[in-house]
């Protein structure tokens, strides 16, 4: 393969969807495996939808998924620049090209004249395509108005009546005529480029070798393509990637949950998960189909890249199975070392944590404890957001907890409850920490305490269980014993009494 170059280029809005990152990751993908260049370009020419930081989202966005561009705005390279409203001067040049080329033309058209066009077209209840009465205006003319300080733009000259054929790596092989496509503009009255234009020359200059971009721009691919055309340019190989679906139907919704790729990480998920998940998004492995390994759907980014080609991509739209991702993250983070569980919280925290006390908990309550806390939480929880209310009541007193509500305690009178109560807690001042004992010493502890005052063994459990951690649902009772110590948990066994 010739030397592989790709991007991924998102429009500053603020918002990155999720699918975007698998456009992005599979852009990213296909240039590692071939020793390439995975570049970020910034697409901002639609200056009605600038936002404050967008830009800062997608560059953290990336960095959060391991996608770090090889080239952009930030990371340098010589290709640029590499945010488009800094390439103006460029697509003015090319715009004027094709102008004098004869593929383009200057177009005076008011917005009253447009107004009244689309307004025609409305009652005719015709799709035709708009063909500008400035089309075959002689270039000098053009060029006098322009002197003159007229506003104008840059149209593309559809040509009447031709055929267009497209090979795309992934949909196939697709058919157009330019009679249904509008001379549509290239260089806007601000002197800022349409999309069309700005992608196919910064495709170009940068030198890009492979698109992958979302079927919602198929429609465009006439204009593009005429546009390589009219400057003699070799075109990049395309992919147009399917939408993802909601498994409702549709387009993935907000209704059902997370869209935009950083509130999925915001809610808990690993990037690692996450990526994994997205993979399978329309992509299956070729050694899985070669060696039947049809189970397998574990895959690192390291794994994707060895094996990632075009060719094993699917064009049927993938369905977003929230269910599935969960079971994703639980088995990812299931997966992780103690060391690299706590990491993962940990960077969490400081970038979605917006709970300043707990924040201020963690730390007073150092790094050893927390670790503990967070083992013992490990194999509990599906995602990184659920773990800051688990961990409250180390750090805050439980509310009490009425036994009738719990089934294994509902039935004992207030002299078997005391009992068990009374002779833990002598117990437990006969020892000097919880720790001195060991679990088992406990336990059985326990079940002499229990069978004493004629209760169940469970039923003794629970009920310290929930003076202790004021929950039914606890990890197991010595562990967290350990970490609360003996004054901590004397107190609260206390006001039960
Ligand atoms: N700026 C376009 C978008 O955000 C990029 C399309 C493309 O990748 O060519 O959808």
């Amino acid at each position: 393969m010739n030397h592989v170059r790709t991007r991924f280029a998102p429009s500053p809005t603020g918002f990155l969807h999720i699918g975007g990152v698998r456009t992005a990751m599979y852009a990213f993908a296909l240039a590692k495996r071939h020793g390439g260049q995975f570049l970020l370009r910034v697409e901002d020419t639609d200056q009605t939808r600038f936002v404050e930081g967008a830009e800062d989202v997608i560059f953290s966005v990336l960095d959060q998924f391991g996608l770090t561009p090889d080239e952009s705005d930030r990371h340098g390279g010589d290709k640029g620049p590499y945010r488009q409203s800094d390439r103006l001067d460029i697509y003015k040049k090319y715009a004027e090209q094709l102008v004098e080329q004869g593929d383009a033309f200057y177009s005076f058209e008011s917005k009253e004249e447009l107004a009244e066009h689309r307004r025609v077209a409305e009652a005719n209840k015709e799709r035709f395509a708009y063909r500008s009465p400035y089309r075959d205006l002689p270039l000098e003319e053009a060029k006098k108005r322009i002197a003159a300080g007229d506003e104008y733009v840059i149209r593309q000259k559809m040509p009447a009546g031709q055929g267009i054929i497209f090979e795309d790596a992934l949909q196939g092989t697709m058919k157009f005529t330019t009679d249904d496509v509008d001379d549509g503009i290239l260089l806007k009255s601000d002197g800022f480029p349409t999309y069309h234009l700005a992608v196919v020359v910064d495709d170009h200059l940068m030198e890009v070798s492979h698109v992958f971009r979302g079927v919602e721009w198929i429609p465009s691919i006439p204009k593009h393509v005429l546009l390589y055309k009219a400057f003699g340019w070799e075109m990049p190989v395309f992919a147009h990637l399917s939408l993802i679906l909601d498994p409702g139907g549709g387009k993935l919704s907000k209704r059902k949950g997370a869209v935009a790729a950083d509130e999925f990480l915001k809610e808990g998920y690993l990037p690692q998960a996450l990526l994994n998940f997205l993979m399978l998004l329309g992509w299956s492995s070729p050694q899985e189909r070669e060696h039947g390994e049809s189970e397998r759907e574990f895959f690192s980014m390291q794994d994707f890249v060895e094996q990632f080609d075009i060719s094993d991509l699917n064009k049927s739209s993938p369905v977003f199975n929230r269910e599935k991702l969960l079971w994703f993250n639980q088995q990812y983070l299931q997966q992780l070392s103690p060391d690299l569980f706590v990491r993962a919280f940990t960077d969490w925290v400081d970038h979605y944590g917006d709970d300043e006390t707990f924040k201020q908990q963690l730390v007073a309550a150092g790094p050893e404890k927390v670790q503990n806390m967070l083992v013992l939480e490990q194999t509990r929880v599906k995602t990184l957001a659920e773990i800051p209310a688990t961990l409250q009541f180390y750090f805050n007193e439980p509310g009490t907890v009425s036994f009738a509500e719990v089934k294994q305690l509902k039935n004992l009178t207030d002299e078997q409850v005391a009992g068990v109560y009374r002779d833990f807690l002598a117990e437990l001042s006969r020892q000097e920490s919880v720790s001195s004992w060991g679990h088992e010493a406990w336990e059985q502890s326990v079940r002499t305490i229990a069978e004493r005052h004629d209760v169940k063994a469970g039923s003794a459990f629970m009920a310290l269980r929930i003076a202790v951690t004021g929950s039914p649902f606890s990890p197991p009772l010595f562990e967290v014993m350990e970490i609360l110590q003996k004054d901590t948990i004397q107190e609260r066994i206390q006001r039960y009494l």
